[in-house]
């Protein structure tokens, strides 16, 4: 978290600072002499930061006074780097209301001289470190800006599209962040489902010479596996296809990578978080008792992956920017792109093998139109009743990773049908990633008819009650 924070930070200096800045504060958080925080969040505003209250009093030699309180700072104090770079949002007098309102500043803890030399410290304090359920690695702080000095970063009032650049990169983060706690925490349960034993397997004993058969003999253990299995593997080809196009959009200027990866940003984020968390749970039940237990390490995981589906943007929130905001954007070109390629990667890849087809491409041409009519249905009754939509945008997110994860399974199968059709000499990896890729389609993907059936039934039954009759 430190460093991904550092990243993030010196990423949104070099999109929006001026030169200046950028030669006083970049080299030393590249080299990781210094690191960097966000700070957005406030006692009384965290999703609305429109109601953020942090001043920003303009000086006449161009910095500004920096005064206000910002909690739940990740890295906000430590004593690993020289220097902390903190990005702070406020609101310089004067400006306008809510979050159109809202500027970004570097305020570092320690302040730099002309020669780049460290001089007085800065009036940033941390007003103390919170005890939290896990990440107990890293420092979450309530920081107290006290006439601190800032430095503005970007046009004034436009602070929330440059800490955007942070933000995205942050979610990206935080999607690989869940995703790597299910697959340390499957790959923990896997070694104790080999070496646990208890009950034999009802098909015959697997293990004659002791007294039980190791736990990975049962189905149900065998189910909860694969789940974790088909999900870590599924998950992280996402990643990686995200990370291209995060690339292609970063050096090729490929406006349409752009697009896309900004459409799937809050799936990354909500969805890979949402089920890493699952996954922790599905793997610390497969130690029973000890997995409660803190001896073996698996209640941290759990601990640990939960704290992702909040921050960067509760998993709630994320769901509401990919249905209020990034399906329609740019006229609903990048949702559309997405169906296309779906599309397209079936019709090129149909008719070639009758296997292929019915354990691969037809889930996910069904999950797809599952998709699709769930994004029908928003477009059609969404504009006459929000409620409708937004009740069900969290079924919507989850479906959408779901055929992310199906699309990326249909690719990884034909890679490995490729593979072994010409005669690898790692047979047992391709025939490996084809059974975890059937399991998937087979198991996890149906998930979107539920999802579709939910958004489906609209928002009355969600707000058919009083608030009193909670
Ligand atoms: C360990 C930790 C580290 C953090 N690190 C940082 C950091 O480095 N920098 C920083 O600035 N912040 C940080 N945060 C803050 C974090 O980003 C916020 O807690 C988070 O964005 C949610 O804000 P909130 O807690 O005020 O909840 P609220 O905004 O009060 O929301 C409460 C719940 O209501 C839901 N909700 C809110 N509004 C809506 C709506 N319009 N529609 C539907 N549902 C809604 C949310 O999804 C959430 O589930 C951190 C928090 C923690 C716990």
């Amino acid at each position: 978290m430190y460093h991904g924070l550092t990243h993030g930070a010196a990423s949104a200096i070099l999109a929006h600072a001026s030169q200046e800045l950028k030669d006083i504060f970049l080299p030393k958080m590249v080299s990781c002499e210094w690191t960097g925080t966000m700070n957005l969040t406030e006692p009384h505003c965290g999703t609305d930061l429109g109601l953020m209250r942090t001043k920003a009093a303009p000086q006449d030699d161009g910095s500004f006074k920096i005064s206000g309180q910002k909690i739940f700072i990740s890295a906000g104090e430590h004593d690993m780097a020289e220097n902390i770079i903190h990005l702070v949002l406020a609101k310089i007098e004067g400006a306008p209301e809510g979050i159109k309102g809202v500027s970004l500043f570097i305020v570092p803890k320690i302040l730099v001289n002309d020669d780049g030399s460290l001089g007085e410290r800065n009036g940033a304090s941390v007003g103390s470190i919170e005890e939290k359920m896990g990440i107990h690695g890293n420092s979450t702080c309530v920081m107290n800006y006290d006439d601190a000095v800032g430095y503005l970063v970007g046009e004034e009032h436009k602070g929330m599209r440059a800490m955007f650049t942070m933000m995205n990169e942050a979610r990206v983060g935080v999607g690989m962040q869940g995703l790597s706690q299910a697959e340390v925490a499957y790959q923990n349960a896997l070694i104790y489902a080999k070496d646990r034993l208890q009950g034999r397997d009802v098909t015959g004993v697997k293990n004659p010479d002791g007294p039980a058969d190791p736990l990975i003999v049962h189905p149900d253990i065998r189910r909860s596996l694969m789940d974790q299995k088909s999900f870590a593997e599924g998950g992280r080809a996402f990643c990686l296809w995200a990370a291209t196009m995060i690339d292609a959009a970063h050096r090729s200027d490929d406006k349409d990578a752009d697009g896309l990866v900004s459409l799937l940003t809050p799936i990354i984020k909500g969805f890979l978080t949402d089920q890493g968390y699952d996954m922790t749970i599905k793997a610390q039940q497969i130690y029973g008792g000890h997995g409660y237990i803190e001896e073996w390490g698996m209640s941290q995981f759990t601990r640990d992956a939960r704290i992702a589906m909040i921050y960067e943007g509760a998993n709630g929130v994320q769901a509401l920017d990919l249905v209020g905001r990034k399906l329609a954007q740019d006229g609903g070109k990048h949702v559309m792109a997405f169906f296309e390629l779906v599309k397209s990667f079936i019709k090129e890849n149909a008719g070639q093998d009758d296997a292929y087809d019915a354990e691969f491409l037809e889930p996910l041409k069904a999950a797809s139109k599952d998709l699709q009519a769930a994004g029908m249905y928003f477009m059609q009754q969404g504009m006459t009743n929000p409620n409708n939509a937004l009740s069900g945008s969290y079924d919507f997110m989850h479906m959408f990773g779901h055929v992310c994860i199906g699309l990326m399974w249909a690719r990884m199968g034909k890679a490995a049908r490729a593979a072994l059709a010409g005669g690898t000499s790692d047979t047992e990896f391709y025939e490996t990633k084809l059974a975890t890729g059937r399991y998937y389609m087979a198991r996890q993907l149906p998930a979107t008819a539920l999802h579709l059936t939910r958004i489906q039934s609209g928002g009355d039954t969600v707000m058919a009650l009083e608030a009193a009759n909670f």
